[in-house]
């Protein structure tokens, strides 16, 4: 018996659909690059999975996808003979969405067009995106090594529900069959398909076949490879061109839109390691999420192992997307084993100064990419002078604040920008810490530094003063938070002005002996400063003491 049963898509499955054919009509294509990165996936799985048991090849080893069409049934069907999945496979990954933070995902889709699309590609569309160009899909599979009656049928329009019955399949691994929409036609044409293997999916590791156009008078058609088929990673630089460095970013990193700029490097020596790294345009939905995937496509002598393989690059680098083959590893690490393994640790420290020099060049060479870079993930690289010390000064090079010379809320200004408008004498870089943009520009501490004609930095993120804790100097001049402790403004500070303040303090000896005792326990102590211009009083906190927004911070978590 076959067992057939009709169930429904999980609610999220079924707005996603909804709002996917929509919103991302325009970007119709992109559905084949999908699933032959599926297909591409689940020969990689398969490999790996073989490893240890070469009996899942089931006697053919030779990992291929073929696409195949039929221009008058108007269908185009993609095979492939990797991994195959169970039924129970088939219902939680073609019936439901997995991913954490689905819900809140779908509560920033607007209805418009331009916008969503964006938002869907960055949360990645996967096999549903084959329901943009068919208006019925029928799935085809087996799991490598389980006998042939476990095979699956898996069909549905996309309009709400799918059945699934169990059926005899010879051969292991995934067909799909697309039944395009009536003015899909353009998709179930061999020069079409061709020219979409070719732009999207060259450099994936395996051979994408099809059926040759031209044959001999009488003869049947031979099968032809369609892509290149080598894994873009190992080809040399210069054979590579942008463009296909593009596509592959997007197959690896599910991504719709272009990479900022990307780095690809062969390591040779006392280690043995090609890789391949990219930083995207625009942070994930789910960047801040602690569950979210991160980290990279392991592969080892060019077998895959793992996705999201975080360990070899420290978290505040966590949006770097890319792929590392290692030749020092072995085809049998697990995670547990990349924890603590000495060759791991020594890839991670050269790939973490890949990154920052690759934001370091980007920075240098293309001023408005590297501010799109700051504004997207910023905030997770000021996590890195805490986590990462030994880069403290590099990670603050790159570093990008808001700050009195510009007076706006935008964080533009670098360190060394600061420096280098540094008044004659001054040999600290001041900062200011608050709540809000706004309430830090009108802090009173802010007067004499008007005066004066001195920049300040303007800091009000979250993480901003825990990770200020971690920055000492930078180019060997020491941070100053205007708010604490004793003022010193340098040789800014003209003996006039220390005159000024030793006269008035003596001069007004009782009235701050006065306001001492009236506020008693509730300050440390009273003094005459010159740091205000119009403001009568202001509040300092003491050099040694927790800041305003720690303090916020630590009484949250109830400490
Ligand atoms: P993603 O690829 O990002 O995981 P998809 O929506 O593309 O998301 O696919 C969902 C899941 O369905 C995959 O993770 C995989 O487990 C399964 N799947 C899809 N296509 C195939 C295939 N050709 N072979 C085996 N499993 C597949
Ligand atoms: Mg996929």
């Amino acid at each position: 018996e076959s067992q057939k049963e009709t169930l429904g898509f999980q609610t999220e499955v079924k707005q996603l659909l909804h709002l996917m054919i929509h919103s991302l009509y325009s970007n119709k294509e992109i559905f084949l690059r999908e699933l032959i990165s599926n297909a591409s996936d689940a020969e990689d799985k398969l490999r790996f999975a073989a490893l240890k048991d070469d009996s899942l090849y089931e006697g053919s080893p030779d990992l291929n996808i073929r696409i195949d069409f039929d221009e008058d049934a108007n269908t185009v069907t993609i095979t492939d003979n990797g991994i195959g999945m169970t039924r129970d496979d088939v219902i939680a990954n073609l019936g439901t969405i997995a991913k954490s933070g689905t819900a809140e995902f779908l509560q920033q889709l607007s209805g418009d067009e331009k916008k969503d699309s964006k938002l869907i590609g960055q949360f990645g569309v996967g096999f549903y995106s084959a329901f943009i160009v068919a208006d019925r899909v029928e799935v085809f599979t087996r799991r490598a090594g389980a006998p042939a009656e476990e095979g699956v049928h898996w069909d549905s329009k996309g309009d709400g529900e799918f059945s699934i019955e169990s059926v005899n399949r010879d051969v292991r691994g995934t067909q799909i069959v697309l039944h395009l929409k009536a003015d899909e036609k353009e998709f179930a044409n061999g020069w079409r398909l061709r020219s979409l293997v070719k732009k999207y999916s060259d450099h994936i590791s395996f051979p994408v076949i099809m059926k040759a156009e031209q044959t001999e008078e009488g003869e049947e058609a031979k099968d032809e490879t369609v892509n290149d088929a080598t894994a873009l990673w190992t080809l040399p630089r210069t054979e590579i061109k942008d463009d296909e460095y593009k596509e592959f970013y997007k197959h690896i990193a599910h991504d719709f839109e272009d990479p900022l700029t990307w780095s690809h490097n062969k390591v040779e020596g006392k280690l043995d390691y090609t890789s391949l790294l990219y930083l995207p345009a625009r942070a994930p939905f789910d960047m801040y999420n602690r569950e979210a995937p991160r980290g990279l496509k392991l592969y080892v002598q060019r077998v895959f192992i793992m996705d999201d393989a975080e360990q070899f690059l420290p978290l505040y680098l966590r949006f770097t997307k890319g792929v590392i083959d290692s030749n020092d590893l072995s085809l049998n690490v697990s995670r547990e084993i990349l924890q603590n393994d000495s060759t791991v640790e020594s890839i991670k420290s050269a790939l973490t100064k890949r990154v920052l020099d690759m934001l370091g060049k980007l920075a240098k060479k293309d001023v408005d990419s590297y501010q799109k870079f700051w504004d997207e993930f910023g905030q997770v690289l000021k996590e890195g002078p805490a986590e990462d010390f030994s880069n403290r000064e590099k990670i603050a090079g790159l570093l990008r604040f808001a700050s009195t010379n510009t007076g706006e809320a935008a964080q533009n200004v670098s360190l060394d920008d600061y420096l280098g408008r540094m008044k004659e004498g001054q040999n600290k870089i001041y900062y200011i810490t608050a709540d809000s943009h706004v309430a830090a520009k009108s802090s009173p501490h802010l007067e004499v530094f008007r005066k004066k004609g001195i920049e300040v930095l303007i800091l009000s993120d979250r993480i901003d003063e825990w990770m200020m804790g971690y920055l000492n100097e930078y180019d060997g001049k020491q941070f100053q938070d205007v708010a604490r402790g004793e003022l010193d403004l340098g040789e800014a500070e003209t003996e006039e002005d220390k005159k000024q303040q030793e006269e008035a303090t003596e001069a007004h000896k009782d009235l701050l002996e006065r306001i001492q005792k009236a506020l008693a326990e509730r300050v440390q102590e009273v003094r005459v400063t010159n740091r205000l211009t119009d403001s009568p009083a202001c509040l300092v906190v003491g050099d040694h003491d927790m800041g305003a927004q720690m303090k916020k911070i630590m009484e949250a978590a109830g400490q």
